[in-house]
């Protein structure tokens, strides 16, 4: 008999927010990491007194209510966080080569603006708004219908339209409304926030990330790690044991248990296991056998395509970043109004000439007490697409060994996008006291993300709801998947995947007899 209830693969959002809930409900966890410190993308990193988040700068829903504020509330770690909330009349600048845009809390704030910038298109954003309602309000209905036939029944009556729209790309939608090709893009530039264009992101998915920020934008007083870390330390104080460097090689059920198999020859025994990693990865690398998990499964797991990944540059500088200007909001640059063709561009497996889009924030403006920058030193990150391609030849070498031709090539990048930040902030170039430059092989190395992708799979039309692993389940009676590849990416998305995730694994405890967790699911 096991001594554990379950073991945790992976300590990203997922993974940890999965722990937690079980530990909190009184099961016997281990969470096990590869990497030497937890939080996956939450993780940040240190360099010559800077510290730098890798992959969170806004996140939103938090107002009082709000439905991530309540999430992280019944864990238990809301009460050892605060946030800063953004500038609510505009916490993200869009720069467009005749015009800016300023995205806002509330939508009829927004609304108004758009109306009012793109007066003789009043009834196109109209319809944009009544079509976002009707999304937005059909997601949320959809979340009650879950295992509930009868209210899928009606779901599907009360919203036709949404048999329409989980097809089509938010493209597709916009077409609909208006050719205006810069009403387009001011409506585009926020569902970017996907990692995906468009022309491939699913219209649903896009209306659901404008909607998570419409009810405000916030940064963790800290950053990520102040985030990792109070989920570190409600984890430690709920019993759970968490080991990092230990890279999880295979997941075997054997009769009613599984065994977990470390690289570095550890094995541990539990009732059931969450992987956060990738579904693909897990599926086809971790599950041995992996015929154990059912062939349609296996079949999706090798379908999915893997989002864009990104080039950073995370930059120290001795400059007086606010004096130039720079503000709590992020500015994203658009150099054009054909996103599509814009990220296409970057996308594309060559050094760009020029670089179109880059979304610039500065943690130490945000927040000045978070220790992100020495004392009279700021820090500043800028995030632009690329090819995972134009690496690939270096992704068998390990994080700093990669060698010189790959260096010069992350160099000849980070350069041309210095040069291209120095419109918004003069003088960069000069007074550089830090500079770290990073691909996807950096985020596949450290985070385990296939192929670099910032967001799991790409969220195209295809790639979520059912064409994603949205039931967090494998096929296998008492394994399951957390993470960006189940309910989407984007880190309330994966603490709300850790927490279904943990419910279902509860659900699976309780039904064996042998299961002893205190308080019942409440699904
Ligand atoms: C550039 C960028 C900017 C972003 N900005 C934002 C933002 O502003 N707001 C927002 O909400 N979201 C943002 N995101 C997305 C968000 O950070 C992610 O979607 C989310 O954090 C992913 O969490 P996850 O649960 O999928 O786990 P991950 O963070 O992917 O972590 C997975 C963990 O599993 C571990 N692991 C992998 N393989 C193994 C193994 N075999 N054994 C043991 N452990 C293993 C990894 O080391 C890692 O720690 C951003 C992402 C990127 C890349």
């Amino acid at each position: 008999m096991p001594d554990l209830d379950a073991i945790i693969v992976g300590s990203g959002a997922g993974g940890m927010s999965a722990g937690l809930k079980l530990a909190k409900d009184g099961c016997r966890v281990l969470l096990l990491e590869a990497m030497p410190s937890f939080g996956g993308y939450l993780n940040p990193f240190q360099r010559n007194g800077y510290q730098y988040d890798t992959g969170l700068h806004y996140v939103g829903d938090l107002a009082a209510g709000g439905s991530f504020r309540d999430l992280l509330d019944e864990l238990g770690v809301g009460q050892r966080l605060s946030f800063l909330e953004l500038d609510p009349d505009g916490f993200d600048r869009y720069v467009f080569p005749h015009h800016e845009v300023l995205f806002c809390k509330g939508t009829d704030r927004f609304r108004q603006r758009l109306q009012q910038m793109f007066d003789g298109d009043g009834p196109a954003v109209d319809r944009f708004f009544e079509i976002f309602n009707q999304i937005r309000q059909a997601v949320q209905d959809a979340a009650q219908t879950r295992g509930k036939w009868l209210l899928r029944l009606l779901f599907i009556l009360r919203h036709p339209e949404m048999i329409r729209y989980h097809r089509q790309t938010y493209q597709q939608l916009l077409d609909k409304i208006t050719v205006n090709k810069r009403l387009q893009a001011a409506l585009s530039a926020m569902a970017i926030n996907l990692g995906t264009p468009p022309e491939r992101a699913s219209a649903i998915m896009a209306v659901m990330v404008m909607n998570h920020y419409f009810n405000g934008a916030y940064y963790p007083s800290g950053g990520s790690g102040a985030m990792r870390d109070a989920f570190v330390e409600e984890l430690q104080q709920q019993g759970a044991a968490l080991k990092s460097g230990s890279r999880v090689q295979s997941i075997t059920k054997k009769g009613k248990e599984f065994l977990v198999v470390t690289e570095r020859g550890d094995s541990y025994s539990a009732r059931t296991v969450i992987s956060n990693v990738d579904p693909s990865l897990t599926i086809a690398e971790l599950i041995t056998p992996a015929e154990r998990v059912p062939a349609r499964l296996r079949k999706k797991a090798q379908r999915l395509k893997p989002s864009d990944g990104a080039f950073y540059a995370f930059i120290g500088t001795s400059l007086d970043l606010k004096a130039l200007g720079v503000s709590d909001a992020n500015l994203i640059h658009i150099n054009g109004y054909d996103l599509n063709a814009i990220i296409r561009c970057l996308t594309a497996p060559r050094v760009p000439d020029q670089i179109p889009y880059f979304f610039l924030t500065s943690p130490s403006v945000k927040d000045p007490q978070g220790g992100h920058a020495p004392t009279g030193y700021h820090s500043l990150q800028v995030i632009t697409g690329t090819s995972y391609q134009l690496f690939e030849k270096w992704s068998h070498l390990p994080s700093g060994r990669r060698g010189r031709q790959y260096e010069s090539l992350k160099r000849q990048i980070g350069m041309r996008l210095i040069h291209e930040v120095e419109r918004y902030v003069p003088g960069l170039s000069g007074h550089i006291t830090q500079l770290t430059f990073a691909t996807p092989l950096t985020n596949e190395y450290w985070v385990g993300a296939r192929k670099g992708g910032n967001f799991g799979p790409d969220q195209t039309p295809s790639q979520v709801g059912p064409g994603r692993f949205i039931d967090c389940g494998t096929g296998i009676r008492g394994l399951f998947l957390t993470g960006a590849g189940t309910l989407g990416g984007g880190v309330m998305a994966c603490i709300a995947s850790g927490f279904l995730a943990a419910l279902k694994a509860i659900e699976y405890l309780q039904s064996r007899s042998a299961a002893r967790p205190n308080s019942s699911p409440s699904t």
